[in-house]
């Protein structure tokens, strides 16, 4: 059952023959290939399905993997004639069936990490292309650079019958939800949920549970949800990092949800892991 966005894994990415360029260029040639073709967020996308055609022999190729029909995907930059539609648009709209949309996201991550790293970071000259598009390497000092992939702990906090909800100014008005933030070098995933939380709102965990995680190819994030329960209620809002948040009961909870609240209040969408998150509060506050 698919809970939120790109959280379905439709491919077998086969990553034993990134390697083999010969196995790679037969999938390529693959007659029932599929190409995913991307410029930036945006998406090759006309009357209500993916653009998927071939690009030239000369453009590069991501190999995604294979899908359970055994049709190869790749991802390609878009040519200069397709129609695009931003990617947040194909998940807000629900535009695209959900496995198609997690294979789109894949593509839109290592595409924008390949056009962010053309060039070594170790010596500046530019890189090439390696393994159907899972590395790239430098030709003058040898370095071998990967796909990055960046890590944002996203977490509920409860305490007793009510969860903790908050708000960023660039957020639609009248929304609520879980606090988030990137993880630093050196952290665990309990430290960063501690000290993000401790951050924003001046709140100490006691117990922190896992709960699920979502890949969130803006441009290449990993979200990773969590539940923490707060040692006290009090306080202590850092309004540089966050708008504001206050406790909610599970009544306006279960309203904030369901879009009942009669102050217009909202949780976030449910596209996103955060509405799972907050609802999953909701039952451990209902105990
Ligand atoms: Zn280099």
């Amino acid at each position: 059952v698919t809970r939120f966005a790109f959280e379905p894994a439709p491919l077998d990415r086969g990553a034993n023959i990134r390697a083999k360029p010969e196995e790679v260029a037969k999938y390529r040639a693959s007659p029932h290939v599929g190409f995913v073709r991307l410029a930036g967020d945006q998406v090759a996308f006309a009357g209500g399905q993916l653009t998927t055609t071939a690009p030239d022999a000369a453009t590069p190729c991501i190999f995604l993997g294979t899908d359970a029909t055994g049709k190869p995907w790749f991802a390609a930059e878009a040519s200069a004639s397709d129609s695009l539609v931003p990617l947040r648009t194909l998940m807000v709209d629900g535009l695209l069936p959900p496995d198609a949309l997690s294979i789109v996201a894949q593509g839109r991550s290592l595409v924008h990490w390949h056009e962010s790293h053309r060039f070594c970071a170790r010596c500046g000259a530019e890189s090439l292309m390696q393994d159907a598009g899972y590395r790239r390497h430098c030709p003058q000092c040898s370095a071998d650079h990967f796909p990055r992939t960046d890590p944002v702990v996203i977490m509920a906090v409860i305490k007793d019958n009510r969860t903790l909800l908050g708000r960023q100014k660039s957020w639609p008005a009248n929304m609520y939800s879980t606090l988030a933030g990137f993880m630093e070098p050196g952290e665990t995933i309990e430290t960063a949920v501690r000290r993000e939380v401790f951050e924003e709102v001046g709140l100490r965990l006691a117990r922190i549970d896992y709960v699920a995680s979502q890949p969130w190819p803006f441009p290449a994030s990993l979200m990773i949800g969590m539940i923490g329960v707060a040692e006290d209620e009090t306080l202590t809002i850092d309004h540089n990092e966050i708008e504001t948040a206050r406790w909610f009961d599970a009544g306006e909870v279960q309203m904030m949800l369901d879009r009942t609240h009669p102050e217009g209040l909202t949780a976030s969408r449910p596209d996103a892991i955060a509405w799972h998150l907050t609802k999953e509060a909701l039952q451990r506050i209902r105990g």
